[in-house]
């Protein structure tokens, strides 16, 4: 393998989703040990793409600007711990409007290949939603669950049976990355 990339969902992984949008910095809470998974993520080099579902953009609760504010924001500080963020997809789309990249359509990982000319397939996708796990697999990525967010949520139900499941980003990749 010539290069170790993974995917990870942002809200609920990442930060404490609120069950409700992030639209400002000061709402965006890193979950428990995120910021260290990232940098060990990094430290053995692995490549981080981001791929999130933000309807807020598509409900004008915030501009594609804003969003992308609020991204660079949390990215700074991961940078600021020796990890790294490498590229960041993001659907603006409402369900109704029937994007082809809204997960768990898996729109956002092809647009990643085609910008960074790369391949997820057989990369490991951290989420915390079945439209995660879906769209792993759709993509043929490895998925990983993770309980945080709506996670205990997810775990309650069905999902699909190779999916790797750990309390945390934190656990998951301290399970990656031996
Ligand atoms: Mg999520
Ligand atoms: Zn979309």
């Amino acid at each position: 393998m010539s290069q170790n990339y993974i995917v990870l969902d942002r809200d609920g992984v990442i930060n404490v989703d609120l069950f409700d949008y992030v639209l400002e910095n000061e709402t965006f809470e890193f979950e428990e040990g995120s910021i260290d998974a990232i940098a060990t993520l990094t430290k053995h080099n692995f490549k981080i793409i981001i791929a999130t579902n933000q309807t807020c953009i598509n409900l004008e609760l915030i501009s594609r600007q804003g969003i992308e504010e609020i991204n660079n924001y949390w990215i700074d500080v991961i940078k600021k711990n020796n990890g790294d963020v490498l590229h960041v997809e993001v659907c603006p789309h409402e369900k109704s409007e029937n994007c082809d990249c809204r997960k768990p359509k898996t729109g956002l990982l092809k647009s990643a290949e085609k910008k960074l000319n790369i391949s997820l397939k057989n990369c490991f996708f951290v989420g915390d939603k079945l439209s995660d796990l879906e769209c792993a697999v759709s993509h043929g990525c490895k998925p990983i669950l993770v309980r945080t967010g709506y996670g205990t949520i997810t775990e309650a139900a069905e999902f699909p049976s190779e999916t790797k499941v750990f309390d945390n980003l934190k656990t998951a990749v301290q399970w990656i990355v031996n």
